[in-house]
């Protein structure tokens, strides 16, 4: 088979789809891997490292997809790249279609295979290929928290673990799943006072079992999520049903109880985001203020830290890539194990429930 690795397009992203080990896991298997040239830049990774692994590299995005017949990339597919993409391909990256009818739409239109990171569930049910970079963007989010709620930031002018006679930064976090612990564990670091909000009690209990005394955990109920947003100078949106809209656990009048200069991370963007008044941003120009809270809401959140976000993902899709390879495109259509989990769209069809229902609302 070909496989190809286009550059990443969309702003600030710095990631790529595969790693020199992988190309040369491939070309050992007999497939043909085509890199197009500088594709590894943003990570640190030089053309010549690709040609070592025995890629073959060639100058366009149009040189990608006109010969591929697998295409890794990182993040979903941008206008740009719609008419590239041909019936009888496999596009395998992360897609997040309940967030874009017109990214759905231009799929359907392709008639490509879209088979997608975010949705593939393992045999124990977890989410392999959205676990890493929930990983990182969970982490960076107490990052980007501490720097946003500095006053020349437009913050409150909060030091999140305080100091001794000054009390740290309260954070809720709405949804303990990976974001969510990854950024209780740093923000409990912080000395910060964490709270965690889930509606899965037994997450409740596992994140009570692990955490630290500076992290409490509390069921998602109205009542709940209202009295942490009147204490909160910092809130972490990182709920998930996956391949569904996130539900609008913040509403837009909420923003008026909450403290002036505030900070709202919502990682939970690539979803629609939890919070009403979220929309998409960018590492560029990552916040905005409404109502005197700011929102920072940038959708590919780990593509800041390209290197460590590439390293994280290939170490998780390589394995998957290299049996989306061997199989083919009737092999994966066949195939009863937890790549069907991942097919989005096939042939103008969506074959996934839960995108098939955001997109028709
Ligand atoms: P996850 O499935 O591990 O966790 C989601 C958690 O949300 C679960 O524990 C679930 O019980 C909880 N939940 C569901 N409904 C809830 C409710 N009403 N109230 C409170 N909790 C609720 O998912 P994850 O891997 O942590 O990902 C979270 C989100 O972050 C996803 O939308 C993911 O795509 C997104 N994400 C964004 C970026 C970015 O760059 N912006 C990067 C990585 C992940």
């Amino acid at each position: 088979m070909i496989v190809g690795v286009p550059s990443e397009i969309k702003t600030d992203e710095y990631r790529v789809g595969m790693l020199p080990v992988g190309v040369a896991e491939l070309t050992a298997a007999g497939h043909r891997v085509l890199v197009q040239a500088g594709a590894g830049l943003g990570s640190g990774l030089p053309d010549h490292d690709y040609l070592r692994a025995g890629a073959e590299l060639v100058a366009s995005a149009e040189d990608v997809y006109s010969q591929a017949e697998l295409v890794v990339k990182v993040k979903e597919p941008q206008p740009s790249e719609y008419g590239l993409i041909r019936s009888g391909q496999i596009v395998f990256t992360y897609f997040h279609f309940a967030a874009s009818d017109s990214l759905t739409e231009a799929m359907l239109e392709s008639g490509a295979m879209c088979l997608a990171y975010e949705t593939l569930r393992d045999a124990s049910g977890h989410l392999p290929l959205l676990t890493p970079m929930s990983e990182v963007a969970g982490r960076m989010s107490i990052q980007e928290g501490a720097k946003f709620l500095e006053k020349p930031q437009m913050g409150r002018g909060i030091l999140l673990g305080g100091v001794p006679g000054v009390a740290p930064a309260h954070i809720t976090i709405l949804g303990g799943g990976i974001v969510g612990a990854n950024a209780a564990k740093i923000a409990a670091g912080f000395q910060a006072d964490v709270a965690i909000l889930d509606v899965n009690l037994d997450r409740l209990r596992y994140l009570d079992d692990v955490m630290p005394a500076n992290v409490n955990t509390l069921y998602s109920d109205r009542h709940n999520i209202l009295e942490q947003l009147e204490r909160a100078d910092l809130v972490i949106g990182s709920v998930l049903i996956p391949g569904a809209r996130a539900p609008k656990l913040v509403q837009a009048e909420d923003l008026r109880i909450m403290k002036p200069g505030a900070v709202v991370i919502d990682v939970a963007v690539d979803q629609g985001g939890c919070i009403e008044t979220s929309r998409p941003t960018t590492h560029s120009e990552p916040t905005y203020i409404i109502d005197e809270v700011v929102h920072y809401c940038v959708a590919n959140m780990p593509g800041a830290v390209g290197r460590t976000s590439t390293f994280a993902l290939c170490n998780a899709t390589m394995r998957w890539i290299s049996k989306v390879a061997a199989l083919g495109l009737s092999g994966v259509l066949n195939e009863t194990g937890p790549l069907q989990s991942a097919i989005n769209i096939h042939e103008g069809k969506i074959l996934h429930d839960a995108v098939s229902s955001a997109y028709q609302k």
